[in-house]
């Protein structure tokens, strides 16, 4: 695809402040606040608050206006998806990673030379956004937070066929289902739906506005209400979402003997489920785990990948042995948002 000689770490190389693109002079998912950004998705290890200019497709620019204040002081350039711009030399393109709503793969190119940066992604289908596309590319840059050969998440269907079934054993206790407020909580109401389940979902005050911002997007949600706008409500068999931390805090006591679920991708490691006090853990990863990740090396055929955030070392190794020129690049400030 692009010519041998150009060497692509001499135009996007790591930084103390992120990932910077020096031809098109901008930084994507930085660290810190910069002056132009190119902003993958809107989990906080990735969309960070000051920039003076930001550019990402509309869906994270909505979630960015959510959660910071100070939105209003960014430029905000919106890029929907298969559209593309030029910031300074370099053509921009954003595509679907099946991450979250909005979450997208920032497609760089420069003098023929293509460079993919992956953010966060997973393969498997996801009610609340477009699936990951593979592009072929001479550098795909790949997340590695569940980059080990054991970590193989189940199907979503039969985690959610778990919590169904404890649903219906325990018709007298609260089911409290600990979910991630971005991504995570909205893909588990849909997940839901689909399994048939169309009795009201309680939420917890924290969750609300990004399940309106994501009503606001069409994602229908079905019937889901605040535990505060509860009267009358004894909460005996009903299904209530809250952030992790919720379940073992004084709010998860006016529950009637809840059982607490967590929905997480590393609710496959036994101890991380105690750890988190999960009575049912449920793996529902919003991440690609080792197949879909070494599937998408296959998929997007890159001669060159860099591993970032996360188990760089096991897939380093495979990419190698699988003749991919593989190397780590570690990055500043990645610490998984609602894995
Ligand atoms: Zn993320
Ligand atoms: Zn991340």
């Amino acid at each position: 695809m692009a010519t041998e000689s150009l060497n692509p770490r001499s135009w996007l190389y790591p930084t103390p402040r992120g990932l910077y693109c020096e031809p098109g002079d901008f930084y994507v998912d930085p660290a810190v606040a910069v002056a132009r950004a190119v902003i993958t998705h809107g989990h906080g290890d990735h969309a960070r608050p000051g920039h003076s200019a930001a550019l990402a497709t509309p869906e994270t620019l909505a979630i960015m206006r959510t959660r910071f204040d100070d939105m209003p002081n960014t430029a905000q350039q919106s890029l929907p998806y298969g559209e593309s711009v030029r910031l300074g030399e370099v053509d921009v393109r954003l595509a679907p990673a099946g991450h979250i709503l909005g979450s997208a793969q920032a497609v760089l190119t420069w003098r023929g030379q293509r460079i993919v940066v992956s953010g966060d992604f997973k393969r498997r289908p996801d009610p609340t956004c477009p699936p990951f596309e593979p592009v072929p590319c001479d550098v795909f840059i790949t997340e590695a937070t569940f980059a080990l050969p054991v970590f193989h998440h189940p199907p979503d269907d039969g985690e959610i066929g778990k919590l169904l079934r404890s649903v219906d054993t325990f018709p007298e206790r609260t089911h409290l289902v600990g979910v991630y407020a971005l991504g995570k909580c909205q893909r588990v109401i849909m997940l839901l739906r689909a399994a048939g389940y169309d009795r009201r979902i309680w939420l917890h005050g924290s969750l609300l506005a990004l399940c309106k911002l994501y009503q606001d997007h069409g994602i229908n949600l079905g019937d889901v209400a605040p535990v505060s706008e509860a009267v009358l409500e004894t909460f005996r068999g009903a299904i209530v979402l809250c952030p992790p931390s919720a379940l073992a805090d004084r709010w998860s006591r006016r529950f009637a003997d809840p059982v607490a679920a967590v929905c997480s991708g590393w609710m496959g490691v036994r101890a991380r489920a105690r750890q988190r006090g999960a009575e049912l853990p449920l793996v529902i990863s919003d991440h690609a785990d080792w197949p879909e990740l070494t599937q998408t090396l296959k998929d997007v055929g890159a001669p060159k990948v860099w591993v970032t955030h996360g188990r760089e070392d096991a897939l380093v190794h495979y990419a190698r042995s699988i003749g991919i020129d593989a190397e780590a690049l570690h990055l500043a400030g990645r610490e998984e948002e609602g894995a």
